[in-house]
């Protein structure tokens, strides 16, 4: 498997190539829903370029950014089955911000406003500045991001048309562990008995879909935070429903609209994020 440190190591490789490039920008502590991208990946392009970069301006708590799981023996592992086209890039910071280690501010007109957004000041400006900065140094065709992250992937097809970088966006599905977990690197900081009763979430928003018909918001959240708080070791720090085309909560669902459940939780100092869609009314 090729692996570089620096863009330019990475353009150069690919030079005269005139192949299509498929990027998949991920934080390592890789797991199968990184993989499923890399699969899609694989499948769309003639070569692939994973990154590996643990973004430190989209941290807003300095002790979860040192948490932050790193596998990276075990992440070229993972990747193995597809090294004959793969490129692994794996920057320091100075090759992705090349002058100071900071976000720029963008505005993506309300779809940064809620949720992460609200809950995790300068996330989103952190997300938007790594990828730019990717997409302008690696230039690929198509790029891979996780339906996990929602309003991520909303906000970096906002970033690509605004600023016409002419990238192809492909949303890919969650991955799940068989309990129904979204698979997550932050699953690796679970202790057993956290890990045990994390199930649970999505177990309930799979609930709250089934009553989606009888259920106002306002119960759907009330059942929510009853379910999961019956675990000793978990805390919701947000339910919310947005409209899907504009990630803005409501009240009230809206007939013949797309809409999702997005929630966020904590299992002792672990935050685990979670979304579904809802069936259109
Ligand atoms: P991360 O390393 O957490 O920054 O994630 C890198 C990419 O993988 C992002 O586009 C995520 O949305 C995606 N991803 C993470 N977990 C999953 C999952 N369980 N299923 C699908 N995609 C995922």
């Amino acid at each position: 498997m090729l692996v570089f440190t620096t863009h330019s190591e990475v353009r150069s490789f690919l030079k005269d190539k005139k192949k299509s490039i498929g990027l998949v920008p991920t934080m390592g502590a890789l797991h199968k829903g990184h993989v499923s991208l890399v699969e899609k990946a694989a499948q769309e392009n003639e070569w692939i370029i994973v990154s590996i970069f643990v973004n430190p301006t989209q941290f807003n708590n300095p002790e979860d950014l040192l948490k932050y799981p790193k596998s990276l023996e075990e992440d070229k592992f993972l990747l193995a089955p597809f090294k004959k086209k793969l490129i692994l890039y794996v920057p320091q910071s100075k090759d992705l911000y090349p002058e100071k280690l900071v976000s720029k501010t963008y505005n993506f007109g309300g779809l940064e406003k809620h949720m992460e957004g609200a809950f995790r000041e300068e996330h989103f400006n952190g997300v938007a500045t790594v990828v730019e900065s990717l997409f302008r140094k690696l230039h690929p065709n198509k790029a891979y991001f996780g339906e996990k992250d929602f309003q991520q992937l909303q906000i970096i097809r906002a970033l690509n048309s605004q600023l016409d970088l002419q990238i192809e966006i492909i949303g890919c599905p969650i991955i799940r562990e068989d309990d129904g977990l979204a698979m997550s690197s932050r699953n690796s900081l679970l202790s057993p008995a956290q890990r045990k009763s994390v199930p649970i979430i999505f177990k309930t928003l799979q609930e709250i879909i089934a009553h989606q018909k009888e259920w106002n918001i306002s119960k759907m959240e009330t059942y929510f935070r009853r379910s999961i708080e019956k675990e000793s070791q978990l805390k919701v720090e947000y339910f919310f429903v947005a409209k899907t085309s504009n990630l803005i909560p409501v009240k009230q669902i809206e007939k013949e609209k797309f809409h999702r459940i997005f929630v966020a939780v904590f299992a002792g100092k672990t935050r685990l994020i979670d979304t579904v869609e809802l069936g259109i009314l």
